[in-house]
């Protein structure tokens, strides 16, 4: 979402005449957008900040921007804390950016803007040429979230769940679909929680694959809690909807999620995948997990252990817990750091190991690659596998933006690397 953000964000500011650069010492204006999902991502944005002062040292200072949940969470704290940084600008009020730029440069004063406001939000942006033009895109259709888990900051820094109207969705997904776009990534906190008078996110799947120049249709991040039938349906169906389902459990054990209030148990997990699986054999499972959450013993780990054992999912994100102040899970008993490290590895291995066996398997087989871009450096070319896996290969120019048969010839962990099938060019009469 950051990353549609920010794109977002350089679209809106190209209007005042900002351009992007490659180069921070040539910057007027660092625009950080930044991320509180945990401790690190947080901790990311001061040394970033650090490494800017430094870059400008001897010279004219530039205007300096933070956005996202960072900016929402600490707000007037930020401007206190570092006197480098000149606007602080929420999530929710980026669509204000400009005139919030024009007002400090006109008053020189320091000021933060952290409102809540989606609908003014979508609606200016609705305005503006999403100018991505990439073969794969992102799409927000959903943003906020009601559901409160006990660890999560984002109910916090993205309020409440508000979802875009369908046909304002639809008509960006065909600007896309015409200027080149041929994959797009529904996004939301909360995708699949996606309702819009009597739209559901199968709905707009539905609608979206009508579009003849999109080929690839995914969402991410989905909750357990939303998988509905006519969404596990919709994979019966749909012939653009990719057969990848990054579906978070965070724990395998029921009193974990519990203790998290993530409002599914690991049975309703299990029924999810086996309903999925039963549709489609070849549809594979990603999920995120926290390790170390408040309370969790050797037993609830194992739990986790088992699951991923079983499900085998192809690509995930782990991490250790880490407390976020405001929510509940900040006032609970951590977890011995050396035990959560330890558990860390063991589920990692674990991960990992099913993603390079899932890989090998891929060897000699021929698969769909969606190619993205030539690589930057050297002549090969940069595409997706349907489960999302990357793929390195020798093409040509023209085969950006098409999907291209490619025989998987070696693979690591996260990668695949191929050379694409010749076609025949034989006629008949
Ligand atoms: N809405 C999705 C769901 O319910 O699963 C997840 C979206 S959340 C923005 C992305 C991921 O960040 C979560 O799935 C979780 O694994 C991780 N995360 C959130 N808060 C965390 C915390 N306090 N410590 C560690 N990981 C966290
Ligand atoms: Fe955070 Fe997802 Fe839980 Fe919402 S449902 S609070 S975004 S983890």
């Amino acid at each position: 979402m950051n990353e549609y953000d920010s794109n977002r964000i350089l679209d809106i500011v190209k209007q005042i005449g900002y351009h992007k650069t490659e180069f921070l010492s040539e910057a007027n204006c660092f625009l950080l957008n930044t991320c509180h999902i945990r401790d690190k991502a947080r901790e990311k944005v001061y040394h970033e900040i650090g490494r800017v002062k430094k870059n400008f040292r001897s010279k004219a200072k530039p205007l300096v921007i933070v956005t996202g949940c960072v900016a929402q969470a600490e707000n007037e704290e930020m401007l206190k804390k570092e006197p480098f940084i000149d606007l602080v600008i929420g999530p929710q009020a980026y669509h204000k950016i400009n005139d919030k730029i024009n007002e400090y440069l006109n008053k020189k004063k320091r000021f933060e803007e952290t409102e809540f406001d989606a609908y003014a939000k979508f609606d200016y942006l609705n305005k503006i040429q999403n100018s991505l033009g990439k073969t794969s895109s992102f799409l927000t259709i959903q943003e906020g979230c009601d559901k409160f888990c006990n660890f999560c900051v984002v109910p916090f820094t993205r309020g409440p769940e508000y979802s875009r109207p369908f046909d304002e969705i639809f008509y960006e997904a065909k600007t896309l679909a015409e200027s080149g776009v041929k994959e797009i990534i529904l996004l939301g906190q909360n995708v699949n929680a996606y309702n819009f008078e009597k739209y559901k996110l199968s709905d707009l799947i539905l609608e979206i694959e009508k579009l003849p120049q999109i080929r690839r249709i995914r969402y991410t991040t989905s909750h357990p809690k939303d998988m509905t039938k006519d969404l596990i349906d919709v994979y019966g169906v749909s012939k653009k909807l990719m057969p990848l389902v990054h579906l978070p459990v965070q724990s395998g054990s029921n009193k974990i999620l519990a203790s998290m209030n993530r409002k599914h148990t690991i049975e309703d997990y299990l029924e999810i995948y086996e309903n999925l699986k039963e549709i489609n054999p070849l549809i594979e499972f990603s999920s995120d997990f926290i390790i170390g959450y408040p309370g969790e013993n050797d037993e609830d780990f194992k739990y986790t252990l088992e699951l991923v054992k079983k499900i085998k999912f192809i690509n995930s994100f782990s991490f250790i817990f880490s407390p976020r102040p405001g929510t509940v899970a900040a006032n609970l008993n951590l977890v011995k750091k050396e035990i959560s490290s330890k558990r860390l590895l063991i589920i990692q291995k674990e991960l990992f190991e099913n993603q390079i066996k899932k890989n090998k398997e891929l060897e000699n087989k021929k698969i769909d690659v969606l190619i993205e871009n030539k690589l930057k450096r050297g002549d090969q070319f940069f595409g997706r596998s349907d489960l999302m896996t990357p793929v390195i290969l020798d093409g040509e120019e023209k085969d950006v933006g098409k999907i291209v048969k490619v025989k998987i010839i070696r693979s690591n962990q996260n990668t695949l690397f191929g050379e694409k099938l010749k076609t025949s060019n034989l006629k008949v009469a």
